[in-house]
């Protein structure tokens, strides 16, 4: 074991790059445990993790009600005594132009991708503060820093992932609460499945088409976990060498 054990929770960490973390942090020695609403996929992660000798858990999670993540993070201080960091990785992505009108779309972008966040802040942060101490790793995007088309509103959500995490990181001074904002480039993962607009969809194949390993971002966030107490690493952007983008 390369640190001392932390207890890790990740939503989202059913596939790409909440399951990367998951794997990544388990073998680094930590706790982990996992949310995420495809509970054979964390059912079966988490046998492979405790088959390797790794300690893992996991609890149904919709990210998009309150409650719910309420319960995923009593669940994980039940289950292992604290909860050290909280992971906010789950994320959709259904692209397509503003004027094509998803409407359905846009809410859920931001139901998850906003909402979820601060649902995972609002569910973590009393538990840290208690305990003394605690780090938020929330998972942004190149799309928090910059906006293409039919990217509006995605963009718009991960600016805001961005915009809070620097908040909280500025209301943090002193209170032993890091905050950590992971900015991937693109990544292999499931994340552009989701994307229903056709012409959105064809785009996504050449965009996507040089993409990082997610477990290029899980040793990213993996660094972050690792530091000592006094230090708080605030951004880290990963994009492939071979992309621009
Ligand atoms: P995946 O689609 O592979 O994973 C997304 C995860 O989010 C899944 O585990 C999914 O689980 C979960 N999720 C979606 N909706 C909900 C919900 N309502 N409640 C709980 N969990 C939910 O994509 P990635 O691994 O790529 O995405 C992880 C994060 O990385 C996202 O925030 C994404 O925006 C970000 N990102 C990814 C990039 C990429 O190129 N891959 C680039 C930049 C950022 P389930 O469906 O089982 O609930």
């Amino acid at each position: 074991m390369k640190d001392a054990a932390k207890v890790v929770a990740i939503t989202g960490a059913s596939s790409g790059i909440g399951e990367a973390t998951a794997r990544r942090l388990a073998a680094d020695g930590h706790h982990v445990f996992l949310g995420a609403r495809r509970t054979d996929r964390l059912d079966a992660l988490t046998r492979v993790i405790t088959a390797a000798g790794g300690s893992a858990a996991y609890r149904r999670l919709d990210v998009t009600v309150a409650a719910d993540m309420e319960s995923f993070v009593t669940a994980a201080r039940e289950r292992f005594g604290r909860v050290d960091v909280m992971v906010n990785n789950a994320g959709v992505m259904p692209l397509s132009p503003l004027h094509a009108l998803r409407v359905d779309e846009w809410d859920r972008t931001i139901d998850v991708n906003v909402r979820g966040v601060l649902y995972g802040i609002a569910a973590a942060l009393p538990v840290m503060r208690a305990q003394g101490g605690g780090h938020f790793v929330n998972i942004a995007s190149v799309g928090a820093y910059e906006v293409s088309p039919t990217a509006a509103v995605y963009c718009a959500s991960k600016f805001a992932v961005r915009a809070l995490s620097e908040g909280l990181r500025q209301e943090s001074r002193g209170g032993d609460i890091r905050v950590t904002l992971v900015s991937p480039g693109v990544t292999e993962s499931e994340l552009a499945d989701g994307i229903g607009d056709p012409d959105a969809r064809e785009a996504m194949k050449a965009y996507r088409a040089v993409a990082l390993p997610a477990s290029a971002i899980a040793a990213a966030i993996a660094h972050a976990v690792s530091q000592p107490p006094e230090v708080d690493v605030n951004e880290i952007t990963v994009r492939p060498s071979a992309s621009a983008r």
